[in-house]
């Protein structure tokens, strides 16, 4: 049992160590503040619970280093950006090379006919197209779907992320349909579009998809930004089948679950959706996202825009596939993301959910963890949430805010959002064994508190 008193009392002891150990990155975050806005050049950047961020010298493999000089074991892999490693050889020097030749140009070079092939025999669709995020990449593809289908609504998972993306932050309180509350400056109600059913319920499913209205399902085949919520057995193949049904296009955003295996969870898992989206590591971490379709979206993408049209389109942006992202995603696909790299992955995200596990256990808690390969999750409540709301229960905002601390400051990285570990081909056991002994500590440290 934690109490509150011991995870505040955590909180305050870890934020003064944390305020001591980093005067550099204090010195740099006051100057910062004098013209970014709250002190960062992304906001997103503050949300790692520290009294102020760390400032990053370098990062290499699984490693990083910041200002003040403390060595990373780093298991956030900037939030899958760089899941296959920090600047990888072979994509530092294809970013070197390309450098010197040009950074964008609107027009396609050799790279883009390996890149093309690459995706295809990984991802087993025929045809692909370049953004410049998984949003963007997203947002592209529920722009096809309502174009090809003629229907407007889409419909979306409870507790689903899938980036900057309005029409996905409808959340289910108490199953009524609600915008985020989180989202800002939202003047439209995207609700009269997007239908939000729970994961894993096969009748609610069925229900919405039956009225003939929805032109697509847009989903991750595991959901992994709320906690990670797994799905049942037989679910996925389920919703294909009710997807083909009704005829509303099943489109799977793997830029996650690209952990499960070489191809991402489509590929090894099945089943395979009309529709894929890729984004964050598939260029090293170079802003680039790709979405690929079968043949039969293709054809009726091409039917969808009116003979001769050549206006906007509402799809791409200019710096959409330039030359530096598209060389780096070559390094990346045919180097980098290898089943070598795979194999290392998953054997050592197997493991690194093990220990996890045997530390929990060993404290007396009854926690749960999950992991779809190299991406694991802790859940600091004893039940696997099978939807949304149960993921939302079992998150423990201060608890997991204390746990943070306490591994930032012993050289320990995690994703700051929730309990997010990821293995890259570049992370060594030896990481591995510190991450649990650190996560072993900090439990006997709130425990000890505890009593
Ligand atoms: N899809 C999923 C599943 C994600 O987790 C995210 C980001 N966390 C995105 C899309 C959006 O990625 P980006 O912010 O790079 O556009």
């Amino acid at each position: 049992m934690i109490t509150d008193a011991a995870v505040a009392a955590v909180i305050a002891e870890e934020t003064a160590l944390f305020t001591a150990a980093n005067p550099r990155s204090a010195d740099l975050a006051r100057k910062a503040a004098a013209h970014w806005h709250r002190g960062v050049p992304f906001h997103w950047m503050l949300d790692w619970g520290t009294p102020f961020p760390l400032f990053v010298e370098r990062a290499a493999g699984a490693e990083l280093w910041d200002v003040d000089g403390h060595r990373f074991d780093d298991f956030c892999l900037g939030d899958t950006g760089s899941m296959f490693g920090h600047s990888p050889p072979p994509i530092a020097e294809a970013l070197a090379r390309q450098g010197a030749r040009g950074l964008t140009y609107m027009l396609p070079g050799e790279d883009a006919v390996a890149v093309a092939d690459a995706l295809a025999e990984r991802f087993g669709l025929p045809f692909w197209q370049v953004t410049s995020s998984a949003s963007e990449a997203n947002r592209a593809v529920i722009r096809w779907c309502r174009g090809i289908t003629g229907r407007d609504k889409i419909l979306v998972f409870n507790g689903c992320y899938h980036g900057a993306v309005d029409d996905v932050f409808v959340d289910l309180r108490d199953g009524v349909p609600e915008l985020r509350r989180s989202l800002v400056g939202q003047v439209y109600d995207v609700r009269e579009h997007t239908v939000v059913v729970e994961f894993n319920d096969l009748p609610a499913l069925e229900e919405a998809l039956a009225t003939g209205d929805i032109a697509c399902v847009l989903t991750e085949p595991a959901l992994t930004n709320v906690g990670m919520v797994l799905p049942d057995a037989g679910y996925l193949e389920a919703m294909r089948a009710l997807c083909t049904k009704h005829g509303t296009l099943l489109v799977f955003d793997e830029t996650h679950t690209i952990s499960s295996g070489y191809g991402g969870h489509s590929a090894t898992f099945g089943p395979m959706p009309d529709l894929f989206v890729l984004g964050k590591p598939v260029a090293g971490g170079v802003p680039c996202a790709v979405y690929g379709f079968s043949a039969e979206v293709g054809a009726r993408m091409e039917r969808c825009r009116a003979e001769g049209e050549t206006g906007h389109s509402g799809i791409g942006t200019t710096l959409s596939a330039n030359a530096l992202a598209m060389a780096a995603m070559r390094a990346c696909l045919t180097q980098v993301m290898t089943r070598e790299a795979y194999a290392h992955m998953l054997a050592l995200g197997d493991r690194l959910a093990e220990r996890v596990a045997q530390v929990i256990r060993a404290n007396g808690l009854e926690w749960h963890v999950a992991h779809i390969g190299a991406r694991g999750e802790f859940i600091c409540a004893s039940n696997a949430p099978r939807n949304g709301t149960e993921a939302r229960a079992a998150m423990q905002g201060p608890l997991e805010r204390a746990l943070h601390l306490f591994l930032i400051n012993r050289g320990v990285l995690i994703a700051p959002f929730h309990n997010m570990t990821l293995v890259s081909p570049a992370t060594r056991p030896d990481q591995v064994e510190r991450l649990a002994h650190v996560l072993d500590d900090c439990l006997k440290t709130l425990i000890g508190k505890s009593q």
